[in-house]
């Protein structure tokens, strides 16, 4: 997959971009980033990317032209098909599904935004989508870009080695992923359920849905709702909340 990034600060991409997962991937050519900084397309000597805005008010903006003109040389070398997205705090929020679906493109250009934002007549005419990653507001559009490439990324076809993987983890079937535990099976008179250490993989595959099912009614019970629940997942959920009570009980 092809990732264009268009930024002010390329130097925050790279290096965060070369470790872990994401690095193994690049190397392996799953991926490959090409960032444009829109600095290169200023015409005048002070190399100017911003103004102030119309209307008064504290900040500044980024101005069209050399943004519109990064855009289009990252769009240049981007393949057909790839799609324009503006990393904003006022866009659609960025999720699992999102994330799924753009790592079947065969490319992506991403803006980063600065100060105030951009001139929404680039946005109008320029981007196909807003994407927000989450309801507070960054400085910059880098770390978005991060966090939706590192999201992607990691669902393309030969970025995960065989030990990680993307289908039984949070969101993947719509639910909270479950508690993990490693040795040692004893950590200060705290045990790892006895379940997982039992070798019953019925039991244990019950175990895990039950505490799935119940850390997402417990912390995201809204995921729930959307997506409804079979017989046995209804059943398991039951138990959950009766093993809870139990143990919050006040006498125990
Ligand atoms: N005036 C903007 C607003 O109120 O929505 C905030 C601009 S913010 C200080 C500067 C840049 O950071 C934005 O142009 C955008 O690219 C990026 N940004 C900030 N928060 C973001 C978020 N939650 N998701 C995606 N991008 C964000």
């Amino acid at each position: 997959m092809h990732i264009g990034i268009v930024s002010l600060f390329p130097a925050m991409l790279g290096e965060a971009l070369a470790h872990g997962v994401l690095g193994r991937a690049m190397t392996q050519g799953v991926f490959e980033v090409d960032v444009v900084d829109p600095r290169e397309f200023a015409t005048d000597v002070h190399r100017t990317v911003d103004d102030r805005p119309y209307g008064g008010g504290p900040g500044m903006v980024l101005k069209v032209e050399p943004l519109r003109s990064a855009l289009r040389r990252a769009v240049h070398r981007a393949p057909a098909g790839s799609r324009r997205v503006y990393l904003g705090a006022d866009g659609r929020r960025f999720d699992q599904d999102t994330a799924r679906a753009a790592s079947a493109l065969p490319g992506l250009v991403l803006v980063a935004g600065r100060y105030e934002g951009v001139d929404e007549r680039f946005v109008e005419r320029e981007i196909d989508e807003v994407w927000s990653i989450g309801d507070y507001v960054l400085t910059g559009g880098e770390l978005p870009a991060l966090v939706v490439i590192d999201a992607i990324v990691r669902l393309l076809p030969g970025a995960l080695g065989c030990s990680e993987s993307a289908e039984q983890e949070s969101f993947a079937n719509g639910l909270l992923d479950w508690p993990h535990y490693t040795r040692p099976a004893v950590v200060d008179g705290d045990a790892v359920p006895e379940v997982l250490q039992s070798g019953d993989h019925e039991a244990i595959r019950r175990w895990r849905l039950r505490e799935a099912l119940g850390r997402t009614w417990l912390r995201r019970p809204e995921l729930l709702e959307r997506r409804g629940m079979s017989a046995e997942e209804r059943g398991l959920l039951e138990e959950f909340k009766v093993e809870r009570a139990a143990r919050t009980r006040p006498d125990r």
